[in-house]
């Protein structure tokens, strides 16, 4: 169909762009990455479905980004030869926040603007920051393969609905042509998108191509030449040599692949060599993702063979409990048309996979073991966000285990807060003389697992007792049984071995107190017969008169209450 029609934004698309536009405007220039960024994309996609159709191409081989403005029109365009769009594309992608977290976003926004400015970023709802300095934007495009009479033309003013028509247009990829705000003019400035496009999108490895301008004697002014020039760097970054790559546009690239606003915590960048060959480029963000908890997401990696783009969110090059890592991975062994299925089975995966988590453990071991205070405190941020996922690792990952459980932090006796900071090298070396085993205690959360009558003996003697109160902690638990042979030992089961940590006089001291109550013990043991298994007086309590404990190789109690609110 050829007329045009109108239609109507998602109601979150209004709520969004309003939110948009007042909480990034200080930050207002973001708009060329994002759509540069979306350029980039497009011809990553358009690269990737040409390996089976070398059609597509037609006559026009060489990809890339133009910038242009006009003065007079006051507009700015951004044109691209990727993919482009068909006509339902257009609509299902710039009417809609096609996101499956659309619902998770709106109720976690706060009202604070920076938080959520950096929610925006993670939903992918990159095409619309165009609205902040746009009061309209035209989209011109035509899809790959489709005719020159198939064009679409989508036009909005952001406020409740916009319009799609037919166009001819004689090239492939898209325009997006945007109608700036009164206020906006100094954007209208070769050098002033020279400079945003340097900063933002240095990284991008397609020619962004501005025209040229020249200083006209005559007219006292510079213009334009018919001539174009490429502005930034054009070539991948992951491909270019660390020692030429300054943090700045490590951070920028870590925007453009991860879609977050804020910057990374931690990066490394190799190229391995030997039996497989790759390069990675992998970071740490610095807050969790909406949906870490969703174990079927696919992670964050986007794979790529010889610099061509083959996926996004290649799962299989990851292991489950570093899902949250962002960043490239590119493989110079697996051929250009790889499908995630022969992912799953591929030899040399495994191998760039082994060699991926390695890394990432070796940046996080970096951060944990650092002296400076900054770098330390990054630790801390990413054990907050993360340390849970994290976690998941020590009953997923046996070749790696010792090295995660170094990295584990818990809370503990030792400070009383709930703060997980204490590593189990830190409880090592306050361990007491005498002291050969690790004691933790698990809850379901801080305060019942603090005030817990089981630590009483601990307080009295100075022991200090490690704090569990995460979900995953039972689960880990059961794959992590020692650290550095010392066994783990939780407070509240079995008859309680305090082995060298008590004397002489306290032991004859207790055996006495056993006798002496041993006909009491027998009735309890009469009057509970159903309800619990054995009667026993203990030591470890020094104010509460009584607790239970969980027989020694029986679940304990914390873990019976999860596996019930389960309904197992
Ligand atoms: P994201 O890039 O995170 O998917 P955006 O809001 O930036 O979100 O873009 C929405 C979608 O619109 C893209 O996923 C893509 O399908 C489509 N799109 C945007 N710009 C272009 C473009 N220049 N060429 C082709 N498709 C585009
Ligand atoms: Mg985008």
């Amino acid at each position: 169909h050829a007329e045009k029609e109108t239609l109507g934004f998602q109601a979150e698309v209004k709520q969004l762009l309003q939110l948009m536009i007042h909480s990034l405007y200080s930050n207002k220039e973001i708009f060329l990455r994002e759509l540069i960024s979306n350029a980039s994309d497009a011809a990553d996609k358009l690269r990737f479905e040409a390996i089976n159709n070398d059609a597509l191409y037609g006559n026009d081989h060489e990809l890339k980004i133009k910038v242009s403005f006009d003065k007079e029109a006051k507009t700015i365009t951004i044109s691209d030869n990727g993919i482009g769009m068909s006509r339902d594309e257009v609509i299902s992608h710039l009417g809609t926040i096609a996101k499956s977290g659309t619902k998770e976003f709106f109720s976690r926004l706060s009202g604070d603007q920076q938080a959520d400015a950096a929610l925006i970023g993670q939903f992918g709802v990159g095409f619309y920051s165009g609205f902040i300095v746009a009061d309209r934007i035209t989209v011109e495009t035509r899809r790959a393969g489709a005719e020159a009479g198939e064009g679409v033309r989508w036009e909005s003013t952001g406020e409740g609905d916009y319009s799609v028509e037919s166009i001819e247009k004689p090239g492939r990829g898209t325009d997006v042509i945007l109608h700036l705000r009164a206020g906006e003019e100094e954007l209208l400035s070769n050098w002033k998108l020279k400079t945003i496009i340097r900063k933002y999108s240095d990284h991008i490895s397609l020619p962004i191509l501005m025209q040229k301008e020249e200083w006209d004697e005559e007219k006292k002014e510079t213009v334009l030449k018919d001539e174009f020039e490429t502005v930034n760097q054009a070539s991948a970054l992951w491909a270019r040599n660390r020692s030429e790559i300054t943090k700045e546009q490590y951070d920028e690239f870590y925007k453009h692949v991860s879609h977050d606003f804020q910057e990374p915590l931690a990066y490394t960048h190799n190229r391995v060599e030997g039996r497989s060959e790759y390069t990675q480029l992998l970071y740490v963000p610095s807050h969790a993702p909406f949906d870490l908890w969703d174990r079927n997401k696919r992670g964050g990696i986007k794979l790529y063979v010889k610099r061509v783009f083959i996926m996004d969110d290649a799962e299989q090059l990851m292991p489950t409990y570093l899902r949250f890592i962002k960043g490239v991975i590119d493989s110079a062994d697996l051929p250009l048309n790889v499908s995630r299925e022969i992912l799953q089975e591929s030899r040399d995966v495994k191998v760039i996979r082994e060699g991926s988590t390695k890394r990432v453990l070796g940046m996080l071991e970096e951060l944990a073991n650092a002296d400076e205070q900054e770098t330390k405190d990054k630790y801390v941020t990413f054990w907050k966000e993360f340390g849970q996922v994290l976690k998941e690792g020590i009953g997923e990952d046996a070749t790696n285990k010792d090295r995660i459980a170094k990295l584990l932090r818990f809370a503990s006796t030792q400070n009383e807060s709930d703060e997980q900071t204490v590593s189990f090298a830190d409880y090592v070396a306050r361990m007491k003389e005498g002291q050969d085993k690790i004691y933790y205690v698990t809850a379901d959360n801080f305060n019942a697992a603090k005030n817990s009558p089981h630590l009483e003996i601990f307080r009295k003697k100075g022991v200090e007792v490690l704090l569990l109160t995460d979900r995953v902690d039972e689960w880990m638990l059961s794959f992590l049984t020692e650290f550095e042979g010392k066994e783990l030992t939780s407070v509240a089961k079995g008859g309680l071995d305090l082995g060298k940590l008590e004397d002489e006089a306290e032991k004859k001291e207790h055996e006495e107190t056993e006798t002496q109550y041993k006909d009491l013990v027998e009735k309890m043991k009469g009057a509970l017969l159903e309800k619990a298994k054995d009667v026993r007086v203990t030591h470890r309590l020094t104010d509460s008169p009584a607790c239970l404990v969980a027989d020694e190789h029986e679940l304990s109690a914390n873990l019976v209450r999860m596996l019930k609110a389960a309904g197992q």
